[in-house]
């Protein structure tokens, strides 16, 4: 049993246990480009959690991670058999039950690791912040921690070069062998503004994409995968232990 995994916790344990920060992890159920599992997003928000709590814990921050929410926004992928959509509003309703347990018992900070691109949780932390003045909640998509373009060639956002590296390192039994690799190829969108991206619209994903992949995963490698994982947890185990120390009445110098 890890002390910072609530789900591998018993009562014997929590009962007389005290923690500071929960993490929860948040993912998605969504195809992968043709080789990388479903729960893509949820293996990699557990795993980068429980490793970036390790780091914190022995530092000695006390931390404890939350159960992954397996499902989240696919509102663009409607027509992919099988992607399980969360509405935002439904996601709210969740994190809002969450975060009222963490008040009504004292634990103020809460970190969402989140996965899945779709998901988008700054909107109801602004909300959520004035119901409960006393909680801390931040949040982090895990994948920008670290600047991808220093470990990888490839660019995309979707079962790419660092996705694909990335589950090369944490399950590999569960990537398909690199001849069934599709090449991720993109299209883009005919509205020049939209692709500079200082303009957003929600992509169709069936219609920019074959095999469901942004990005072309070609040049993947678990030793890649590795080395992001690695420097992510360490930055995000340094912010846990930071936010854990950190005096919640005394947050700005
Ligand atoms: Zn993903």
């Amino acid at each position: 049993m890890r002390p910072y995994i609530l789900s591998e916790s018993n009562w014997n344990y929590i009962k007389d246990a005290k923690f500071d920060l929960a993490i929860l992890p948040w993912g998605a159920t969504e195809a992968h480009n043709y080789h990388l599992p479903y729960a893509s997003d949820n293996i990699e928000a557990e795993m980068i959690a429980a490793e970036a709590a390790r780091k914190a814990w022995e530092k000695g921050a006390k931390v404890i991670v939350l159960p992954t929410i397996p499902f989240g926004v696919n509102t663009g992928q409607s027509d992919i058999y099988l992607d399980i959509n969360l509405n935002p509003s439904t996601q709210m309703l969740i994190l809002k039950d969450v975060v009222e347990v963490l008040n009504r018992q004292g634990i103020h900070r809460l970190m969402i690791l989140n996965s899945h691109g779709g998901n988008d949780f700054k909107q109801m932390i602004r909300e959520l912040g004035l119901k409960f003045p006393k909680m801390f909640i931040c949040t982090t998509n895990w994948f920008t921690a670290v600047n991808r373009e220093d470990y990888f060639e490839n660019s995309g956002d979707h079962a790419e070069e660092m996705e694909t590296s990335v589950l090369l390192h944490l399950t590999p039994e569960l990537v398909l062998p690199k001849e069934k690799w599709g090449d991720g190829k993109t299209k883009k969108f005919k509205v020049k503004a939209l692709n500079e991206r200082w303009l957003w619209a929600e992509r169709k994903w069936s219609s920019v994409s074959a095999d469901t992949g942004i990005g072309n995963p070609e040049m993947a490698s678990k030793e890649k995968g590795k080395k992001f994982v690695d420097d992510t947890t360490d930055k995000i185990g340094n912010a846990i232990y930071e936010i854990c120390q950190a005096k919640l009445d005394d947050l700005y110098e």
